[in-house]
């Protein structure tokens, strides 16, 4: 405890205490070297002097003391040494005689200052040892040591404390207020910054330059505080935002829905609605016109979407990734719901302008509620997601709320997907055969491929149920080009045996055109076999859609082997009339879809059609063939209305091959009528 004390009074806080406790311990140890000097000067002054007296003293009666000795005169002598003694300057003496009886006067001890023989005549009669009176401060020199002392004590305390104050004014004061202001919160925050000032008049000292050098530091701090801070700003703004369209992107969608769905959750008579858009189209935009085109269109449709949802209630579009975005907002009903889709998908309807062409694109659009449909936005996008296939299979350019049935859906197909591969492998896909007849002559012109494939699990599966997942898995091109070697090895086998020139066609899926091995197919397997103007290609009408360049020269290089072109399932999809002419080049004949066939005797605007089809594909010199003929009235009609071919259940259903030799024995041996044209 007092040790502790000691130490916090010896080692004080405050540099000005400090410097005054220094100044005063060295004023001490100083006032104490410079006494202690003087006091020891004044002494040896003294004993000099002291010194001096005593042997003049001595000096004088030396004689007579000789000669009381010499007379043994032994109470001369003490009167005499009595005398000596009395002198000031002499503090004791001892006299000794050669006859060894010695005298001693006042205090004397041991050593003697000096010593006087005492001779007569060369004879020594004995010593006189002599000690001088040291004892040279006197009541008065204490004194004056004394007043030095305290004068010189209060001097140095006085001075001490007047110069902490110095001290304090001059360097102290202004070091706490450096070191207070340093982290003063009101002059430096992230934005501005205060630099530090010293209240007095303006000198140029090492305050100054302290103080100087602190703001420059303080500065050049906050410079790097507010550069990392943008830099953080930047990073997370591109950690939650898409560089191209500037929408929040995938990171910040869950983020988002996680809260409006928090928002939502207590709130009775409120729903969100999460659209999940797809662009129709944009793949071949991309494909064909190169990116920077895709890019433009893209932020073109950001802003389309975005124009229409902010409108909405808590209105939210972001980028979910290539040409998928998500929106979102407060919806009271599904019919609102439906309203805004109806409203997306018009906004689409306008075309994309790239210099001189117009881009036609489209979106489809797949819907969920929140909550019914889900309670976490990984499962609400899924869903949302599934929504969107569904309306993209529903032909492109709608919208589809997510219904429970479409997940079966889904489960199918990813079944079908995994199995579809070791099938085609395993060769459990087989090849059926349906004719195709010639309504003038009633002969068979050829036969259709058609794939059937039987599961061990899933049975038949339809081909319209596996196709499409093939042509999503990108498997359709190996699937196509087994079909059209097999086919076309047994159909090369009929054409022998009957010696009739069937034709063989092959449904054709479009993505193939953009399959990177097209090529080396038909250079390295196609070119190699007699001449393929046997071999017909039946491509829908999406072809039109994907229509580009690489199509293009793909569909080139197969009519140059001889292969010719049918569109299939015309009149269910985009393209009209025009198209038909446009692509007249290319193409050989026109199938006509059966929805039209179907209602052909009773639908006079189904006549029409097929009429103006047959009337159109005649001036351009292209076949037109009528599928799903199942009744001889619905054949009667399609001849009237100039329809050429035929193929449907009227004639035969798709057939194995076992089949279709005694298919093709009984069908020559049954007579027919033959009409002429
Ligand atoms: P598609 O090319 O239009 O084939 C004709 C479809 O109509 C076949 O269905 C056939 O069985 C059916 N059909 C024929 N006549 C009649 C009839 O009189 N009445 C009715 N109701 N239906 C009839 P399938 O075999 O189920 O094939 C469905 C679709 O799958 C085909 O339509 C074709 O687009 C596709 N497909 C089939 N095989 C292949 C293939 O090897 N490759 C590709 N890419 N697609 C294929
Ligand atoms: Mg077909
Ligand atoms: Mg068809």
């Amino acid at each position: 405890m007092i040790r502790k004390k000691l130490k916090r009074v010896l080692r004080p806080q405050k540099l000005g205490h400090r410097l005054a406790l220094y100044f005063i311990s060295i004023s001490l140890v100083f006032t104490f070297v410079v006494s202690s000097v003087i006091i020891q000067f004044e002494r040896q002054k003294h004993l000099n002097l002291a010194n001096d007296e005593s042997r003049e003293t001595i000096a004088a009666v030396q004689d007579q003391l000789v000669r009381s000795l010499w007379n043994v005169d032994r109470e001369s002598t003490k009167l005499l040494l009595e005398g000596i003694q009395r002198t000031p300057s002499i503090q004791g003496l001892l006299l000794e005689d050669e006859n060894a009886s010695n005298l001693e006067f006042g205090a004397y001890n041991d050593p003697a200052d000096f010593t006087v023989p005492l001779l007569n005549d060369d004879q020594e009669l004995g010593y006189l040892l002599v000690k001088i009176n040291d004892t040279f401060a006197d009541d008065l020199f204490m004194e004056q040591i004394k007043l030095v002392g305290i004068s010189a004590g209060l001097f140095i305390g006085l001075f001490g404390w007047f110069l902490q104050i110095i001290v304090r004014k001059l360097v102290t004061q202004h070091l706490s207020h450096i070191s207070k202001a340093t982290f003063e919160p009101s002059r430096i925050n992230s934005r501005s910054y205060k630099p530090i000032r010293l209240d007095r008049k303006p000198v140029r000292d090492e305050l100054a330059d302290l103080v100087d050098a602190l703001n420059d530091a303080q500065k050049q701090s906050l410079e790097f505080t507010q550069a990392r801070e943008s830099y953080e700003n930047q990073l997370e703004y591109q950690a939650n935002n898409d560089a191209l369209t500037r929408l929040p992107n995938r990171r910040h969608i869950e983020k988002h829905l996680n809260k409006e769905m928090q928002r939502t959750h207590h709130l009775q008579n409120e729903k969100l609605a999460i659209f999940f858009i797809d662009l129709d189209g944009f793949k071949e935009v991309n494909d064909s016109l190169g990116h920077s085109v895709g890019d433009r269109v893209l932020k073109d449709s950001a802003k389309r979407i975005k124009d229409i949802i902010s409108h909405y209630t808590n209105g939210y579009v972001a980028r979910f990734g290539g040409d998928e975005f998500i929106a979102c907002c407060t919806c009271q009903t599904k019919a609102q719901a439906e309203e805004i889709s109806e409203q997306l998908i018009s906004s689409f309807r306008e075309n994309f302008n790239h210099r001189e062409a117009q881009l036609q694109l489209g979106c489809s659009l797949g819907i969920v509620m929140f909550p019914e449909d889900g309670s976490n936005t990984e499962e609400l996008i899924r869903k949302a997601d599934t929504a969107m296939y569904q309306a993209k299979n529903a032909g492109r350019n709608t919208y589809a709320f997510f219904e429970v049935a479409m997940m079966q859906d889904v489960m199918l197909k990813n079944t079908i997907k995994n199995k579809l591969q070791d099938a085609l492998q395993n060769e459990e896909l087989k090849i059926h055969y349906q004719p195709l007849i010639d309504l003038r002559d009633m002969s068979i012109i050829g036969f259709e491929a058609l794939l059937r494939w039987e599961d061990k699990d899933l049975g038949q599966v339809r081909p319209d149920l596996f196709i499409p997942v093939a042509e999503q898995t990108g498997l359709i091109f190996a699937i196509d080009q087994w079909v059209l070697e097999t086919g076309a090895k047994q159909v090369r086998e009929w054409r022998e045996k009957f010696n009739i020139p069937f034709k063989l066609s092959i449904n054709f899926s479009p993505t193939n055109f953009h399959h990177r091995q097209l090529h080396s197919w038909i250079e390295n397997v196609l070119k190699h076999q007699d001449r393929l103007d046997w071999i017909e290609l039946e491509v829908t009408e999406r072809l039109v859609l994907d229509y580009d360049q690489t199509v293009l020269a793909g569909i080139d290089e197969l009519l140059k082997l001889g292969i010719s072109f049918s569109i299939d399932d015309f009149g269910t999809g985009y393209s009209s009339l025009g198209y038909i002419k446009k692509f007249s080049h290319i193409l050989s004949k026109i199938k006509i879809d059966r929805l039209f066939v179907k209602e052909i005797i009773n639908s006079s605007s189904d006549r029409a059609l097929v009429k103006s089809i047959v009337t159109l594909a005649d001036s351009l010199d292209i076949e037109v063939l009528a599928e799903g003929v199942e009744s001889r009235r619905q054949e009667e009609v399609l001849v009237s209305l100039g329809c050429d071919f035929a193929q449907g259940y009227l004639y035969e259903k798709p057939i194995r091959k076992e089949d279709v030799p005694s298919f093709i024995q009984t069908w020559l041996k049954t007579p027919r009528i033959v009409r002429s044209k």
